[in-house]
């Protein structure tokens, strides 16, 4: 577009809406020498103000109106004539006209009034947010005669400054309903916000904020920890999840928390913000303790009880064979057949104590320094089950098994006892086949262990894992009832799951998750 600029007409507003670039524009129309000559000066000064998005008016010392560009009747919405030799205070809501005096007094001090936010009234008589700069202007002498004033509209940034406070305020006010502590962190991981949780919690002035503030209150041995934890998250921008002690000074003990924060990122990815929680876990903390002394103390008496009946139960044994091998002929039929189920009684007796070492020795949850192979695992797994294979003609497959870290004997127990149980509960009408496999998902390996044997009502699905639960009789099939209770065990030492899928008749699927 080309702007007219012979004749000395100042361009109309209609050739240059949408054109930001309409001094450069005016600029192209000029030879150099142009430049010069003042009247040519004038005329693209002229252009340039009236190209502005913002109004810019100049007025005399009295408030009186004596230009008005382009910009300004939009913003306004006054055409030049309607306004120029008219008060500046047709602009201004009669409780600001205060506003005007004081700045022509500044004025006539020289002064200039920068970025002053405030409200004016168009011509339909609605209210604008604008950001007003007035600069004198100055004769030849430097007397002031005038000002110039340029209004930007800041409607839109005012709208926006309201959302966001508004926004702000719902959050603090979900934030202060929350029974957590909720903070939030800057990208580098500088604290600027605690809700009203942790002021209450810690007694600090509700200003007082950054790292020094919840350093203070951390137990000694968790601080290295933490802070290490904390400035690995800022860098990766990983989650940062810890568990540490804060002092509570109204109990005068230390309390365990759980602390969380999550990164926020804008369109780019960029992290803006962290969200963090301090969630208490005391009770549940000290329960959990409760519960392991409670455990072990049970482990250890599982094992001395195992461990001591093991010697009562061998004399039984021996000398119930020495009676019946000795003495058997002397006994008549009643009797031997009571020798018969003293020598059951203690076979089974010995079976079940044999279970529970297996089931209180189950080593701790300290992860193993090598990775298990379960594809040996499970070859070695078949290895003592030949026996049992072999006399029911069992078909038993596997997927390619993974390396994982996990106890060697931890997965040799699950696969014998998963697949001793498939051999054992077999349907009488099929040749027993049993798939083992196992498939990546995220951080586990999730195991499966299929078979076509009788199955499992839903009811009983939980209750199998239990210690001592069995669906059948002794008659009918033999064993402890410990098996799958051991197989839990194990699993839940990873912080992972066991649980089965049957259909009675056709066949059961035991699944289990052990970390990858
Ligand atoms: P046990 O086999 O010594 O009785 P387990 O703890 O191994 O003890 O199993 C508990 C019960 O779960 C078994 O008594 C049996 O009723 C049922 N069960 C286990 N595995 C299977 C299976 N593959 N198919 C059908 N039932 C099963």
């Amino acid at each position: 577009m080309s702007i007219p600029l012979q004749g000395g007409t100042v361009p109309r507003e209609s050739e240059f809406l949408g054109e930001p670039s309409i001094a450069m524009d005016v600029l192209t129309e000029f030879d150099a020498t142009d430049w010069e000559r003042p009247e040519r000066a004038e005329l693209l000064l002229s252009a340039i103000v009236d190209s502005s998005d913002d109004a810019i008016v100049s007025k005399d010392l009295n408030g009186i109106i004596t230009s008005w560009n382009l910009g300004a009747e939009r913003l306004f919405g006054y055409e030049a004539r309607e306004v120029i030799g008219r008060p500046v205070t047709i602009l201004i809501p009669p409780e600001r006209w205060s506003e005007e005096t004081e700045i022509l007094s500044q004025l006539r001090r020289g002064n200039r009034v920068d970025h002053f936010e405030t409200i004016r009234r168009r011509k339909d008589g609605t209210l604008l947010d604008i950001s007003l700069t007035v600069s004198p202007i100055k004769d030849s002498t430097g007397h002031v005669i005038g000002a110039s004033k340029i209004a930007r509209n800041i409607t839109e940034r005012k709208r926006t400054e309201a959302a966001l406070i508004a926004s702000e305020t719902r959050f603090r006010q979900l934030a202060d309903s929350m029974p957590q502590i909720v903070w939030t962190a800057t990208p580098d991981g500088y604290v600027d916000y605690y809700n009203e949780r942790w002021f209450e919690f810690t007694g600090f002035p509700r200003d007082s904020f950054g790292d020094e503030r919840w350093v203070d209150l951390l137990h000694p041995q968790d601080l290295d920890a933490a802070r290490d934890q904390w400035s690995e998250s800022i860098h990766s921008g990983n989650p940062f999840n810890i568990e540490v002690r804060f002092w509570d000074r109204r109990a005068s003990r230390w309390r365990w928390f759980i602390s969380r924060a999550l990164p926020g990122r804008d369109s780019a990815g960029r992290i803006t913000k962290w969200f963090g929680s301090c969630t208490d876990i005391d009770d549940q903390k000290h329960a959990q303790e409760e519960l392991r002394r409670a455990n072990d103390d049970l482990e250890q008496f599982g094992y001395s009880a195992s461990h001591d009946l093991q010697e009562p139960l061998r004399s039984i044994k021996i000398y119930s064979q020495l009676l019946s091998e000795r003495y058997g002929s002397h006994l008549d039929g009643d009797a031997l057949q009571f020798l018969g189920f003293l020598q059951q009684g203690a076979t089974r007796m010995e079976m079940l104590v044999r279970d529970l070492l297996t089931y209180t020795q189950i080593p701790g949850s300290e992860r193993p320094t090598q990775p298990t192979d379960a594809q040996s695992a499970f070859d070695l797994t078949l290895e003592s089950l030949a026996g049992s294979i072999a006399e029911t003609g069992a078909v038993v497959t596997s997927s390619a098994l993974p390396m994982l870290p996990v106890h060697n004997v931890h997965l040799h127990q699950l696969f014998q006892n998963l697949i001793q149980n498939a051999i054992k509960y077999r349907s009488p009408d099929r040749v027993p086949a049993i798939a083992v496999e196992a498939v990546r998902e995220r951080e586990q390996w999730h195991f499966t262990v299929t078979d076509n044997g009788i199955g499992i009502h839903s009811m009983y699905k939980e209750k199998i894992f239990g210690l001592f639960k069995r669906l059948h009789s002794e008659h009918d099939y033999s064993g402890t009832g410990i098996g799958l209770a051991i197989c839990q065990r194990i699993v839940s030492r990873y912080q992972c799951r066991i649980w089965v899928e049957s259909e009675p008749g056709k066949g059961s699927v035991f699944h289990f998750t052990l970390p990858a």
